[in-house]
């Protein structure tokens, strides 16, 4: 098949706007400048990340209708670095002719847990057990069905770990439903799984129907944010990687996705795989890609919402691993151009990503990506299943982002005493 004929004027560019001025904005520009475009953005103030960098901002709400149809007038296709523009605006915008990527109709299941879960259900797709809630006493009777600890989940509105409350007891449960339920809030209750770890399938979707999948990764979360990403995950059958990534697929395709989808998984103590969470844009989980994969989650994100071809999804490492870099409790006195320039110093292999926002405790705020070299340097084959390989790999993601964080070294190394 040739490629699909294009429309637009021969000496246009296209333009994508994206609603949302963070830091998947920000680095989505990043991937658009080397295709010869500019972002366009709708950010809620002149100093979030991407407002910094491009050209092309509206300043505005994601929640007024004028802010978004001045953001899309024009554009090729709009899209999203957040999922909380809500549904009845992007319909408006649809029925104004707005290509809208995703489409609200894919999107709403990245925005609605409720829906989700029960479209997954529909679907076959593996998800740990739920209900949803009009009553307290729904605590008492879905935790009887399921026999063990629940999860209290906000249908809306959750990122980082927000909205999720896995209940020491009974009681906590009834006490933090009837809390959200006097509020108006809506909530579900989902089975405390019992889980070996967290992976992420990213994959990407065009609305021509061509998808790519990258490598599954393994997710590690504190205070239920991502702090680290493995990429591979390490020690996964190939076969549970396998069925992980035609899954993603499968769900990209029957969701009617376009552009990245992540699709967040739990697996459980005895192998299985379930999903947790969906997110339609450039997700944390694929930050890895920037710098060892062949083509970047931003960049995959823009050739799927302008219908390219994709691009090749595959590893440039045997391992790459990824730490966030979260603002600390106290700032260190240090300014952040120094801990770079320190850290560039000691690990100049490390690649930093730096958001341009102000360092709140917990916040993310950059992330390092160390690519695994083709050897073990002495920790044996360079490779995904090499426990001690891969764990060289995580000390140095680790001791990168905490020093960029803290201004202090993992290890205790201090910098002066080799001068
Ligand atoms: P958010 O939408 O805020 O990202 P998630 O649904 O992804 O919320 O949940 C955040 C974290 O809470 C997950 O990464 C996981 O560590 C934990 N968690 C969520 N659901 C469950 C569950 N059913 N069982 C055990 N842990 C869970």
């Amino acid at each position: 098949m040739g490629p699909v004929p294009r429309t637009r004027d021969s000496s246009s560019v296209p333009v994508v706007a994206m609603v949302g001025g963070g830091q998947l904005a920000r680095m989505t520009h990043q991937a658009a400048i080397a295709l010869g475009q500019t972002l366009r953005v709708l950010s809620a103030g002149p100093d979030e990340p991407a407002a910094q960098v491009s050209p092309d901002v509206v300043l505005g709400a994601h929640t007024d209708l004028d802010a978004l149809r001045q953001v899309a007038a024009g554009a090729d296709a709009l899209t999203f670095d957040h999922e909380h523009v809500p549904t009845a605006l992007l319909d408006q915008l649809v029925a104004e002719g707005v290509t809208v990527a995703p489409p609200p109709q894919a999107l709403i299941h990245a925005q609605d847990k409720l829906v989700m879960r029960r479209k997954l259900e529909a679907l076959g797709a593996p998800i740990p057990r739920y209900t949803a809630v009009t009553d307290v006493d729904d605590v008492d009777t879905f935790a009887a069905r399921i026999g063990g600890p629940v999860v209290i989940k906000t249908v809306r509105g959750g990122y980082d770990g927000r909205g999720v409350v896995l209940a020491r007891d009974l009681a906590q449960a009834r006490e933090v439903v009837q809390g959200y339920l006097a509020d108006g809030v809506e909530v579900l209750l989902e089975e405390r799984v019992a889980m070996r770890r967290e992976l992420s399938a990213l994959v990407a979707r065009s609305p021509f129907g061509q998808g790519a999948a990258w490598p599954v990764v393994q997710t590690v979360q504190r205070d239920g944010i991502c702090v680290e990403v493995i990429a591979p995950a390490p020690g996964l059958s190939g076969d549970t990687a396998a069925a992980a990534e035609a899954l993603g697929l499968r769900l990209a395709d029957e969701l009617g996705v376009v552009g990245v989808l992540a699709v967040e998984l739990f697996e459980t103590t005895d192998g299985a795989i379930l999903v947790n969470e969906l997110a339609m844009r450039p997700h944390n989980s694929g930050h890895w890609t920037m710098d060892g994969a062949r083509t970047s989650q931003f960049e995959q994100h823009l050739r799927a919402v302008l219908d390219y071809p994709l691009g090749d999804t595959g590893a440039l490492a045997p391992v790459t691993v990824m730490g966030n870099v979260l603002g600390a409790a106290q700032t260190p006195q240090m300014s952040m151009d120094e801990r770079v320039h320190h850290l560039f110093g000691r690990m100049p292999d490390a690649k930093v990503h730096m958001y341009g926002k102000g360092e709140r405790p917990g916040r993310k705020i950059g992330h390092v990506n160390i690519v695994g070299g083709p050897n073990g340097a002495g920790a044996g084959p360079a490779s995904p299943d090499n426990a001690e390989y891969v764990a060289g790999l995580r000390e140095r993601a680790q001791r990168a982002a905490h020093w960029l964080s803290h201004a202090q070294w993992t290890d205790g190394w201090d910098g002066h005493s080799h001068d």
